[in-house]
């Protein structure tokens, strides 16, 4: 699943420019129209300028914090959320999923070390999140057919 754009900024404007951008935005029309009364055409034209970019990425994040796109989507509910893991919602769509691999795959995979061919026996559960990673697989008991 695609993760969407990490980092602290991208995080915040995420969550708070939905609320941020909207005021800048009518703030500059409020200053666009003061230019506009005084006959200031330059700044009319910035600040009209100004205010539309300012409501337009502001409707854009509005979209993808409230409309989902862009975010996840749970895979088991199909609920779209914002924080979370990477295929479902909370823990418990986590769990219902997890039960559901199990009883599709089994509660076992059998997982092929990449470097040495060596086969782990390894729980549905962790492969499906947080994931296995190559060095951990020493963990798991080997696997026999
Ligand atoms: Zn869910």
């Amino acid at each position: 699943m695609k993760r969407h754009p990490g980092g602290k900024m991208a995080k915040f404007w995420l969550q708070y420019g939905g609320f941020i951008l909207p005021a800048l935005a009518g703030y500059q029309f409020y200053l666009f129209y003061l230019a506009y009364s005084a006959g200031d055409w330059l700044y009319v034209a910035v600040h009209l300028f100004a205010g539309l970019v300012a409501l337009a990425v502001g409707v854009w994040i509005i979209k993808l914090r409230w409309f989902g796109k862009g975010r996840g989507r749970c895979i088991i509910c199909q609920k779209v959320y914002n924080e979370g893991r990477e295929m479902t919602c909370s823990d418990e769509c986590h769990e219902e999923l997890v039960r559901r691999m199990v009883a599709q795959f089994g509660e076992f995979k059998k997982v092929v070390r990449q470097s040495t061919g060596v086969a782990y026996r390894v729980p549905i559960r962790d492969i499906i999140e947080p994931g296995v990673r190559e060095q951990e697989l020493d963990r798991y008991p080997l696997w026999e057919d």
